[in-house]
């Protein structure tokens, strides 16, 4: 026996509290109409979390608390405990006795306590289905509702039928996975609008990431290219230095060397320079020279004039002499003693004759005829004059004879020097040609080799520029061209060359590729795949959950149809039995009928608008069938064959038989009968009594009824009454005043 007691207070008609000990297997409600007895059945199913008012028999919650009567108030408040014996864990829990309660107030919603703690309704109905009881009632028949699984279409039947046979546990964990299933979708659609979401931008990271990788490709290719290009130029800047410092040595040192001989011939050209003073100086001694000669010549020339005339008159004056030396001539003897004075004083100088002989001479002369000695002493006067003169010219044709010899050889001392320095200043002038040449020909070299050093200096700036470009673009990495192995095989300038164009190529690519930060682009694309990455497993999880779920739920339809054809199949062979024993014959069966059903998902052309393809298994046009139970009556001697032509007891028998039968293969622990006898008559009222009896062997039975035969089987007999006061009493009573109680 499992259970123990029920206690209502304040329940309909319940206004007080009351008690009901079950301690038989069949406990008997009786009494009068009205009295409150189905109040009790729907106590059962209040407490065990009935949430239809419908079936209680109210419109409101308040409708199920006691109302008042002529003499009582009403309640504020409803409560219904139902104890059971759990000493064989009939529910999971870890308690012997277990007590589940219900509690309503007028303002409130209900509460539910098992053992006392405050419990949520899914707990207490969690705990029941365990138990094979449930708040649907299968166990529970209220009146007039006997026939209700004949009524009932075939899916409601099968629900009845399932809940009778203990499925409703797995139907609960069917629903569950499908709700699981449902919130499992969602959050995948969730999840993969997310990622639909980061998709552009993925889709846009990756582009420049593998932008920023191709940059990166493109540096390195860069650095090498630059650290080829820089190794092989500094060699051949370094060389070609080399080169062109030997190659203009030699010449240099030739420089400097004709520099020196310039100066020295320069110095002899500036040392000829005098000769020119000297020229001059020849031709005014020229000139000197000349009229020296002019004048020697014509002192010469006067000299002979002279000569000429003195000879004409020495001639005239011999003539006049001759005839002077024949006439007598007085002389005053004072004259011939100053003569002779005179001569005396002459002949004391030797050296004077010639003056003595001119003194004698004059002497005769003016002693002379006085006519002819006139004339002769004109003439010799004349002569003397021109005597004298002669003197003269003589005397200046000497001098200018002398002097024309120093100026002559003077002369020619000059020209001779003259000459001399000529020939120095050719030679210099030679040497200076030479030197001039030579360096000519020198410079011209070494303008050559400038040529080469100024493109040299280019190419050296060009070098340092390049160098500090690429360690702009790439980085100090690219000065450690350095330590890079020499550049093996020779080479034609024009590889270099090429290198650099390429250079510059790469540059400009690297220019296209734009500025975007590469470690800030990795990093959010690295951030963003991450969580690509983490959503997709999400989905990945998901869709696992989902699958098993889906399993799940496969294998729990499975089993509820194998578990509901097994159970039919036992229901149908106690159904026949009960059915023939009720009726004295015929035949009764379940049959299973697969009914079309309106799917639970959306439709095909719903799931085309979410943009979701469905699979060949989503057929449109097809439709989700679902199981639904039928029940074929054959009465014995009659051909009846629908249920809607049963009589009322028949249909009360048929749906007993049934019942009875469900209740048989998987017995309730409890079941509660509210008036099911109402309609049979006393023979059938006997059988009805056999089969409580029955079924009480696997379920407690609690039957209301006004029927004495089903009166008799009961263990424990409460009458239920109800004074003047309006409420319900209830009172354990004897099987002898039972039937008076039920009156
Ligand atoms: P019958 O034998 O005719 O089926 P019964 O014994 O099963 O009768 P119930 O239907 O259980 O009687 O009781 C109905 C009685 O309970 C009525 O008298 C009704 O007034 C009373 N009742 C129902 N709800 C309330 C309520 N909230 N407060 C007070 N009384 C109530």
């Amino acid at each position: 026996m499992y259970l123990k007691s029920l206690e209502l207070s304040g329940f309909k008609s319940f206004a007080k509290k009351a008690n009901l000990d079950f301690n038989a297997q069949v406990t008997a409600i009786v009494g009068p109409n009205g009295s409150g007895k189905s109040n009790v059945a729907e106590a059962f199913r209040f407490v065990l979390g009935e949430q239809s008012i419908k079936s209680m028999r109210g419109k409101r919650t308040e409708d199920l608390i006691f109302n008042g009567g002529e003499s009582s108030a009403r309640g504020n408040r409803a409560s219904v405990k139902l104890a059971f014996d759990n000493s064989k864990r009939l529910l999971d829990i870890d308690f012997d006795e277990v007590a589940i309660e219900r509690v309503i107030h007028r303002d409130s919603l209900s509460e539910y306590f098992i053992n006392g703690s405050q419990v949520r309704l899914r707990d207490i109905v969690e705990l029941l289905a365990g138990a094979h009881i449930g708040a649907s009632g299968h166990h529970i028949i209220s009146q007039g509702e006997a026939d209700r699984i004949l009524n009932a279409n075939s899916r409601e039947r099968r629900e009845m039928i399932e809940d009778a046979l203990g499925l409703k546990i797995f139907q609960y964990k069917r629903e569950e996975s499908e709700r699981k299933l449902e919130k499992t979708r969602e959050n995948m659609d969730k999840v993969e609008s997310l990622r639909k979401e980061i998709a552009p931008h993925i889709k846009f990271l990756k582009k420049q990431v593998e932008r920023v990788e191709k940059t990166i490709a493109l540096r390195e290719e860069l650095k090498n290219i630059y650290r080829q290009y820089l190794k092989r130029e500094s060699e051949y800047l370094a060389l070609t230095e080399k080169a062109l410092a030997d190659e203009s040595a030699g010449p240099k040192r030739d420089l400097e060397r004709l520099e020196k001989e310039l100066a020295a011939a320069k110095k002899a050209l500036e040392a000829s320079k005098h000769k020119d003073v000297k020229s001059s100086e020849l031709i005014s001694l020229e000139a000197r020279l000349k009229s020296t000669r002019e004048s020697r010549d014509d002192a010469t020339r006067s000299i002979g004039r002279i000569e000429g005339e003195i000879a004409s008159l020495e001639k005239m004056l011999a003539r006049e002499r001759t005839s002077a030396d024949a006439e007598t001539v007085t002389i005053e003897y004072s004259k011939v003693r100053s003569l002779i004075d005179r001569v005396n004083e002459l002949l004391d100088d030797i050296s004077s004759v010639p003056k003595i002989r001119e003194l004698l001479k004059s002497f005769l002369e003016s002693n002379k005829n006085s006519k002819s000695q006139n004339r002769a002493g004109d003439i010799e006067k004349e002569l003397k004059i021109l005597r004298d003169r002669k003197i003269d010219a003589d005397k200046e044709s000497r001098e200018k004879e002398t002097e024309l010899a120093k100026l002559s050889s003077h002369y020619a001392a000059l020209q001779k020097e003259i000459e001399k320095e000529k020939d120095s200043s050719r030679d210099a002038e030679k040497a200076m040609f030479r030197i001039m040449a030579e360096e000519n020909e020198i410079r011209g070299r070494l303008s050559v080799i400038r040529v080469r050093e100024e493109k040299l200096r280019l190419e050296t700036e060009d070098f340092k520029r390049e160098l500090g470009e690429g360690a702009a673009l790439i980085g100090r990495d690219i000065t450690l061209y350095e330590s890079d192995q020499a550049a093996s095989a020779p080479e034609e300038r024009r590889v270099q060359e090429d290198r650099r164009r390429e250079i510059e190529k790469i540059k400009v690519r690297l220019e296209d590729q734009g500025g975007a930060s590469p470690d800030e682009v990795m990093k959010e694309y690295k951030e963003t795949s991450e969580r690509d990455e983490f959503l997709a497993r999400e989905i990945a999880d998901l869709e696992r959950s989902a699958e098993s779920l889906t399993n799940l739920i496969k294998e729990l339809e499975e089993k509820l149809d194998t578990l509901f054809s097994e159970g039919i199949a036992k229901i149908n062979s106690q159904f026949k039995d009960f059915f023939a024993l009720m009726f004295g014959g015929g035949e009764a069966a379940l049959s299973v009928i697969k009914e079309k059903k309106r799917k639970r998902g959306p439709s095909a052309e719903e799931l085309a608008e979410m943009g979701i393809e469905t699979g060949d298994e989503a057929e449109e046009g097809e439709e989700e069938t679902e199981l639904g139970v039928d029940i074929r009556v054959n009465l014995p001697r009659k051909k009846i064959k629908g249920l809607e032509m049963l009589s009322g007891g028949e249909r009360a028998l048929t749906s007993i038989a049934l019942l009875f039968a469900i209740s048989q293969v998987n017995p309730p622990p409890f079941i509660i009968l509210d008036e099911t006898d109402a309609a049979l008559d006393e023979a059938n009222s006997k059988k009805y009594g056999d089969m409580v009896e029955n079924l009480s062997k696997h379920s407690q039975l609690i039957v209301i009824t006004h029927n004495r035969e089903t009166m008799s089987r009961a263990g424990v007999l409460y009458g239920v009454t109800m004074g003047r006061e309006g409420y319900s009493k209830l009172l354990s009573i004897a099987f002898n005043d039972a039937v008076a109680v039920a009156k």
